[in-house]
C-alpha cells in the first residue's frame, strides 16, 4: 500500500462528525444525510457513499436528554427565584423549549453519531 493510499482512505473523526452534525454527508460534505426528519438515507446522492450502515439507535437520543435537562434545570431554578412567575407560564414556556430545543437538537446529534461511525468505519462502514 501506498502513501498516497492511505492518507485518501483515512478519515478525520472531528470533520466527519462535523458534517455530521450540519446535516450533511460526512465523506463528501455536500449530500444532504437525511431523507426526512430521522431518516438516514441509503446513499449519499452527491458521492454515493453508503450511509445505510449507521446505526446510531438510542445514542442521540439519550444525548439530547441529557443536554436539555441539564440546560432547563439551572435555567428553570434561576428563573423561578428571580421572578417567581406562576406555575402555569413555567410549565407553558419551560416544556415548549425542551420540546422545541430537544426537536432541534436530535438531528443535529444524530448526524454526528452517523459521521463518528463513518469516520471510526463502525458497523460496515469500512468496507
Ligand atoms: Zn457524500
Amino acid at each position: 500500500m501506498t502513501d498516497s493510499a492511505v492518507i485518501s482512505e483515512e478519515r478525520p473523526t472531528k470533520q466527519a462528525m462535523m458534517r455530521g452534525a450540519l446535516l450533511r454527508c460526512p465523506a463528501c460534505g455536500e449530500g444532504r444525510l437525511f431523507t426526512s426528519y430521522l431518516k438516514v438515507a441509503d446513499a449519499c446522492p452527491n458521492c454515493g457513499e453508503e450511509l445505510h450502515h449507521q446505526r446510531a439507535d438510542d445514542g442521540p437520543a439519550y444525548l439530547t436528554i441529557l443536554l436539555v435537562s441539564h440546560l432547563a434545570a439551572p435555567i428553570l431554578l434561576a428563573s423561578y427565584v428571580a421572578w417567581r412567575p406562576d406555575a402555569i407560564t413555567m410549565l407553558v414556556i419551560f416544556g415548549l423549549g425542551t420540546i422545541v430545543l430537544s426537536l432541534i437538537l436530535l438531528p443535529i446529534f444524530k448526524g454526528g453519531f452517523v459521521g463518528l461511525q463513518w469516520a471510526r468505519r463502525m458497523h460496515g462502514f469500512g468496507e
